[in-house]
């Protein structure tokens, strides 16, 4: 079975851990469709958290209580940016992560595509997946929103709005910079194309599985894909599991909840991308009109459990209504 997850950043990493898990003991192969709307240069190198995120966890060298960055990471290179007083200070970038967007930046600056960029980094990681960002083309989540002291709105790019501020000055809107003009990685349309299941992992539907679907053609793919969309809640009981999904969803007006979530992403019949939606125990009375939908335990508390939740994601994609 060929298997394709739209996934984020440090939940979408988790998912894939159980994914891959799931995978191995099935001979599946597994592709991941990661958001690139969180990358940003500062000091002059591309970052790509949540590609870094994902590539990290797979490959074992991501710290695993931060949640992002590199195990065992030093500081030395932001403690010296700050004693030069060089802006930005409030994005950690590590010693040896920056390892990683310096060898990023020179491929980028040679001409090759961020696809293949990240397949060469790939390379020394042996994530297991497939990693294609959602598109090669530069592309930048921000977000409208006023700071606090400052006169009125202005758009910040999402990375100082989330780490910067902790998403707390009030955002109007979001806005994924330049996706209108993006087009779909090498390989994404077709990996969709020839799946068998589509995975939609509890990441950020707001600022994670938004800007994926903003890329022209993707969501189209997914909605005339031949294979059953499966989607796992971030939300339960109400709430994120971790992070700050809540503030996004409440932008856009949707529910803080795995039945606004679902709706969001909508019926497979209906215009929208499920066929089947797995909610947490605790949302068992989720209703999601022409989605079929499953309650059980949705913790990723570890990679058994999160490969136990992406089989019941595949036996409701089989199941026929
Ligand atoms: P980011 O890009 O690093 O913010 O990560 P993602 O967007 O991929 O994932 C963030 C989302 O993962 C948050 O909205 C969390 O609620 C969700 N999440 C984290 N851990 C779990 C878990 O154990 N179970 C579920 N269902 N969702 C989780
Ligand atoms: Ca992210």
């Amino acid at each position: 079975m060929r298997i394709v997850v739209l996934a984020g950043g440090i939940g979408g990493a988790r998912f894939l851990q159980g994914v891959r898990a799931f995978a191995a003991a099935g001979g599946h192969h597994v592709t991941a469709v990661v958001n690139t709307g969180d990358d940003v240069t500062l000091h002059g190198v591309r970052i790509c958290p949540d590609l870094d995120s994902v590539m990290y966890t797979l490959g074992g060298g991501a710290d695993p209580e931060r949640g992002w960055g590199r195990a065992g990471e030093t500081w030395a290179v932001r403690d010296e940016l700050a004693a030069y007083g060089a802006d930005p200070s409030w994005f950690g970038l590590g010693d040896r992560d920056l390892a990683t967007h310096l060898v990023r930046t020179r491929m980028l600056a040679a001409g090759y595509p961020l696809s293949a960029v990240t397949e060469a980094l790939c390379a020394r990681w042996q994530p297991g997946v497939t990693l294609l960002p959602a598109t090669d083309d530069r592309m930048e989540t921000h977000v409208v929103a006023t700071v606090e002291g400052e006169p009125g709105p202005r758009a910040l790019h999402f990375q100082e709005w989330w780490v910067r501020y902790h998403a707390e000055p009030a955002a109007e809107r979001f806005v994924f910079v330049d996706a209108e003009s993006a087009t779909p990685a090498a390989g994404v349309l077709d990996a969709i194309e020839a799946a068998d299941l589509v995975l939609v992992a509890p990441s950020n539907p707001v600022v994670s599985i938004g800007p994926i679907l903003a890329v022209p053609g993707i969501r189209d793919a997914v909605r005339s894909a031949a294979a059953p969309v499966v989607g796992a809640s971030p939300i339960i009981g109400g709430a994120p599991v971790r992070g700050m999904a809540d503030r996004c969803l409440r932008t856009i007006g949707v529910e803080v909840s795995a039945a606004g979530v679902g709706r969001l992403y909508g019926a497979a019949g209906a215009d929208g991308l499920l066929d089947g939606w797995l909610v947490d125990k605790r949302d068992a009375d989720t209703e999601v009109p022409g989605v079929r939908v499953l309650a059980r335990p949705l913790l990723m508390t570890d990679e058994a459990e999160t490969a136990a939740i992406v089989a019941d994601a595949a036996t409701l994609g089989r199941a026929d209504g």
